[in-house]
């Protein structure tokens, strides 16, 4: 018998420590795609998280974050929820949703990382942030300090007599990173629960919170469950740099043992020509779990990664018989921005 029998029971990570507000009743179902599977050819099994289901304005995996954030807003008298991204930002959206949710105001600082991408009469994000009374839309160009952006829109509200709280693009510090040491904590009672074991888990990795906070989660736990991330954005070694970083500072954060840089893999082959710019790939996936099994993925984070997924199950990279989970981020509202790709000719 090997030692990893031996292992001590999982413990886990005590974040009931950490104040939290909930937007979603439960956890989000962990379920198998068997059409998808055996589309594949049935080598490998392949399950799904459905963090696509999380709560808030078309959910997803934001919405984990700023249950950690909003608390901390709210403890702090804030009236106002600042934070940036691009223009289809999930992590915007859901900022604003979450604002609304509890009574709070929104400003959101958008990036234009590529030139002429923001129209305020655009369909996806745009026509939600309308509907959901954003307050203040502020649009900088690619390569902006957004940090210093937001400053200044904290710095007019202090001026108005209002209290801004600025959250970081992604939600992407170790604060909000804690939604995805939840995540890996659910993951595994349901795993438990469920009677299924994972041999591998796979997920977008793009401003590095969800993956470092999955592999807190899991090593916090003794899980043992390789994590491999698909890049939507920067070459491999930049990212895994990234990701290591923000586990590292995450498990000091939170009190439990550092993470090995040996336990972040990220792959960049489907980055494409840019972030969220159309691939192939990313077509070709987007309509097959759509076709398959009825799952919206899209176009910047899961098209992409379940691109690579496919791929690799494709090229042998997981062992017959393996049971790999796809945590799906979310993000579908962004398909209606990509109409024109999309749709079949
Ligand atoms: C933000 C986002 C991601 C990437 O998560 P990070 O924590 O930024 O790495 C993946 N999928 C969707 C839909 C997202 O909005």
């Amino acid at each position: 018998m090997t030692s990893r029998g031996f292992r001590s029971t999982p413990i886990g990570m005590n974040l009931a420590r950490f104040p939290r507000r909930r937007y979603t009743p439960g956890p989000t179902p962990l379920e198998p795609m068997a059409r998808l599977s055996a589309h594949l050819g049935g080598s490998v099994e392949l399950w799904i998280k459905r963090d696509d289901l999380l709560g808030l304005a078309g959910g997803g995996n934001k919405t984990r974050k700023l249950e950690f954030f909003v608390a901390d807003a709210l403890a702090q008298g804030a009236d106002t929820l600042v934070t940036c991204g691009a223009p289809q930002s999930n992590h915007c959206r859901l900022t604003l949703a979450a604002a609304v949710a509890e009574g709070l105001k929104c400003r959101l600082v958008i990036e234009e990382r590529v030139p002429g991408s923001y129209a305020a009469d655009a369909s996806g994000n745009n026509l939600l942030f309308n509907l959901m009374g954003i307050e203040r839309v502020t649009v900088v160009p690619g390569g902006s300090d957004l940090g210093a952006a937001m400053a200044a829109e904290v710095a007019d509200l202090a001026a108005g007599g209002r209290r801004g709280y600025a959250i970081a693009g992604g939600g992407s510090v170790p604060l909000g990173t804690l939604g995805y040491v939840a995540c890996a904590e659910e993951l595994l009672a349901q795993s438990f629960d469920q009677g299924v074991a994972f041999d591998h888990l796979m997920v977008a990795s793009g401003s590095a919170g969800t993956h470092a906070g999955l592999v807190v989660g899991l090593e916090s736990a003794n899980a043992e469950l390789p994590v491999t991330g698909i890049n939507v954005r920067r070459p491999q070694a930049e990212q895994e740099g990234n990701v290591h970083k923000l586990a590292v500072a995450t498990a000091a954060f939170a009190g439990v043992p550092a993470i090995r840089r040996d336990r972040i893999t990220c792959l960049d082959r489907w980055v494409g020509p840019g972030y969220s710019l159309p691939t192939p790939g990313m077509i070709a996936a987007v309509r097959l779990l759509a076709s398959t099994e009825g799952v919206l993925l899209d176009p910047v984070y899961t098209g992409k990664a379940m691109a690579g997924l496919i791929d690799l199950v494709r090229e042998g990279y997981f062992a017959t018989g393996s049971r790999v989970v796809f945590v799906h981020t979310g993000g579908s509202p962004a398909l209606f921005a990509y109409r024109d790709v999309l749709a079949a000719q």
